[in-house]
């Protein structure tokens, strides 16, 4: 183990939180992860790894207190009665088995959840209809309520105490939790005691603060988490009026203050639009409020930001959700010098997408997050090789970088082939997109893994044909060559090619974005035509906007860059867009095309709902709809399986969006995958590939539980 660097010293002085003290500065703020009370036991592995990577503190993430205010088909955790302890016990235990303090979020969302599963009407300050759309309104607390959401949250912190718990929060983060709605007067138009002043609006919360170090105050500290700023102007808190007095108001009542913005989304932005410690302008005055520990977040990722965050006197602690989520062990690595092995977060939000779709967390850049117990994979260990087999992979994406870096630890001798004259293959393109560049972290982490490695040997300017891995004769190889953009239109709206694309005068106007890539110079106008509805065709509009091209955006959707609602973009990206001079137009899709007499092209639009034609005349058409694996050379060895054998070749295997295309994470994630089960044994196709979690079918099995190898 390498000494630690005194510099970062500070990054491990223990602190002291109430009754509780921490170890060092890292601290795992509250995060959810699609697995919460439905995968209890995929949810404490995942946790214990974080514990075992050094955080000091691990907390969960929101956690229900009662079914009046529950977020199906949500999974966040449950403390609703003393039936749920066992199962959050899980978590405490493996945070405590590494050092870690575990702390409880717990929540009461008032109108932000329709409470879709109990059924029960939810509360609010005030009457309004509940953030999603559901035909659902929440209605105004009585004083009978206001007693009741009490007793609940003093009953669930009992509860989190006894589960194991050594912080217990009061949440009013992110407009959801019931407090903030409260404090903000666009959500409390009462005139009792609890509306009108800041002092009314801020009681709740003080009650709750009150009531919770009553219940568990002597043995767990107790955190607020807060937002203060809702970045509304003047319309909601911010940061230098009623944030501000709020925290001044209550500056001494809880042990520990996790101050962040509000909602969500501007909380956990994206590097497309913030930079690491981007939240610091709007926190950076609570420690002169008050003399209890202050945790804040940022996406910090590098060490010298947060010593330096710390010694400016902007935090005490350290919070981060996404990089301990793209590295468990992000302490570990910095307290034993290890900073190139640092798998740096590159704020793209695929995690988040878990949660807003029910399903596990996963991540761009650690491909075994939410895989800790499902299928026991771990951040940093990896089964040693089964066999002296060598390995060929060809091509050095994601996919192919993963695939020989964890080919490489597991000990096998690996060649890494690839066409071009630098590794990173889709991430080049993408990381060269506005905003996008921190996605080349993807492969500068896999770089500097296989640079250390003496049993991985690079290729590059190596576009290799069948006859020549025929002839290298490696025993093993993975074809990771890939994908490229369709031309003709093909994708979800056009399951066969747009009318008249092909045709000779058409088909030169017609670009794809691996045409734009390759620094095709596009005539403007320019309509681009978006099906795939993620990150390329909002970002090419941006590129191209601001390289000075008329743009019109045209998609089947209601919206620009769909998907991008899940990993919160989807708001900044179209107002980004409007507000460049970009033209949208929603759900339309295109009829037809073909050359027009005056030059450029005559594009027929169709509204999606009508089949109304409406006339368009651009320049060039850029078309942004599917894509299709690049895998001449795997079928090329396929045809030539007679010859396998001669040539020493156990087997070919076609990996990553050369099989089938998909995210980055998806690409890391099949990399990953081909690696952990090279030799590991053929899994049938008709086995589940995972453990499972049968929560209430046969209950829970708490001794399966153990800390992954
Ligand atoms: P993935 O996302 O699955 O990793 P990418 O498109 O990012 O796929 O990367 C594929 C890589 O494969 C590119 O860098 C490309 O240069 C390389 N490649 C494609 N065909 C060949 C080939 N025949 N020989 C070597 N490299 C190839
Ligand atoms: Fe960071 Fe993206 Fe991983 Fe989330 S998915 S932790 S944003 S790298």
């Amino acid at each position: 183990m390498t000494q630690r660097d005194p510099r970062y010293d500070i990054l491990f002085e223990p602190v002291q939180i109430g009754p509780v003290t921490t170890k060092n500065r890292f601290y795992q703020v509250p995060h959810c992860n699609g697995m919460g009370h439905g995968k209890p036991q995929s949810l404490a592995a995942m946790r214990g790894v974080k514990a075992e990577g050094g955080w000091g503190v691990v907390c969960t993430e929101e956690i229900e207190i009662s079914p009046f205010s529950e977020i199906a088909p949500h999974f966040e955790g449950r403390l609703w009665d003393d039936a749920d302890i066992p199962a959050v016990r899980l978590m405490t235990d493996a945070c405590h088995a590494h050092g870690a303090l575990a702390g409880a979020e717990l929540f009461f969302n008032g109108y932000a959840t329709p409470n879709r599963y109990s059924r029960e009407i939810p509360m609010a300050p005030s009457h309004t209809p509940v953030r999603a759309t559901d035909p659902i309104q929440a209605r105004s607390m009585d004083k009978a309520d206001i007693a009741n959401v009490r007793r609940w949250h003093r009953a669930a912190a009992l509860r989190a105490r006894d589960a194991g718990f050594d912080i217990v929060y009061v949440y009013a983060g992110h407009d959801l939790g019931l407090p903030m709605h409260f404090i903000s007067r666009r959500t409390n138009r009462r005139t009792d005691e609890y509306g009108g002043s800041l002092e009314n609006r801020v009681r709740f919360l003080r009650e709750l603060i009150e009531d919770t170090k009553d219940a568990v105050g002597d043995r767990c500290a107790m955190a607020v988490r807060l937002a203060v700023d809702q970045l509304l102007g003047p319309l909601g808190i911010t940061s230098e009026n009623e944030g501000r007095d709020a925290i001044a108001m209550l500056a001494e009542l809880p042990d520990l203050w996790d101050v962040n913005i509000a909602d969500w989304s501007n909380d956990s932005q994206t590097a497309r639009f913030s930079q690491e410690g981007y939240q610091e302008q709007y926190i950076a005055h609570v420690k002169s409020l008050t003399t209890k520990p202050v945790v804040g977040v940022g996406r910090y990722t590098s060490p010298d930001a947060m010593v330096s965050a710390i010694k400016r006197g902007v935090m005490d602690l350290i919070g981060a959700a996404r990089p301990s989520i793209a590295d468990p062990f992000l302490p570990r690595k910095i307290e034993e010098g290890r900073f190139d092995d640092i798998r740096e977060c590159i704020g793209c939000n695929i995690c988040v997408t878990g949660d807003n779709l029910c399903v596990p967390i996963r991540c761009t850049q650690n491909p075994t997050m939410g895989e800790e117990w499902r299928k026991g994979w771990h951040p940093e260990r990896i089964a040693p090789a089964q066999s002296k087999d060598t390995v060929l992979v060809v091509g050095a994406g994601p996919t192919g970088l993963e695939l020989a870096r964890a080919l490489g630890q597991r000990g096998y001798e690996v060649a890494l082939a690839d066409a071009g004259t630098r590794v990173g293959g889709r991430l080049i393109n993408d990381a060269a997109l506005p905003g996008l560049a921190t996605w080349m972290r993807v492969a500068d982490h896999r770089m500097l893994q296989i640079q250390k490695m003496t049993n991985v040997n690079l290729y590059l300017d190596s576009r290799l044909s069948a006859s020549e891995v025929l002839e290298f004769g490696f025993n093993r190889v993975f074809i990771a060559t890939g994908a490229r953009w369709r031309k003709d239109g093909l994708g979800r709206q056009h399951r066969m090619a747009i009318d008249g694309i092909a045709n000779a005068d058409v088909a030169p106007k017609v670009f794809s974005p691996d045409d734009v890539f390759a620094g095709a110079a596009l005539p403007s106008p320019v309509l681009i035509y978006d099906d795939d509805h993620y990150y390329m065709a909002g970002a090419l509009a941006e590129r191209l906007g601001k390289q000075g091209l008329e743009v019109h955006l045209v998609t089947p959707s209601v919206k620009v860059s769909e998907f991008t609602d899940m990993t919160m973009e989807q708001q900044r990206i179209q107002a980004g867009l409007l507000k460049m001079g970009v033209q949208i137009r929603t759900t339309t899709s295109i009829a037809g095309v073909s050359a027009a007499p005056e030059g450029g092209l005559h594009v027929q639009l169709a509204n999606t709902y009508t089949d109304d034609r409406t006339p368009l005349h651009c320049a060039s058409l850029l078309l942004v709809t599917m894509r299709d694996p690049v895998d001449e050379l795997f079928t090329a060895l396929q045809a030539r399986q007679g010859e396998w054998q001669g040539a020493g070749i156990k087997a070919v295997q076609c990996v990553g969006d050369a099989f089938a295309p998909g995210t980055v994470a998806a690409a890391v994630y099949a990399g990953h995958r081909a690696a952990r089960e090279l030799d590991a044994g053929e899994l049938p196709m008709d086995t589940v590939p995972f453990r499972r979690e049968m929560v209430g079918i046969v209950g829970l099995d708490f001794r399966s539980y153990s800390v992954p190898k």
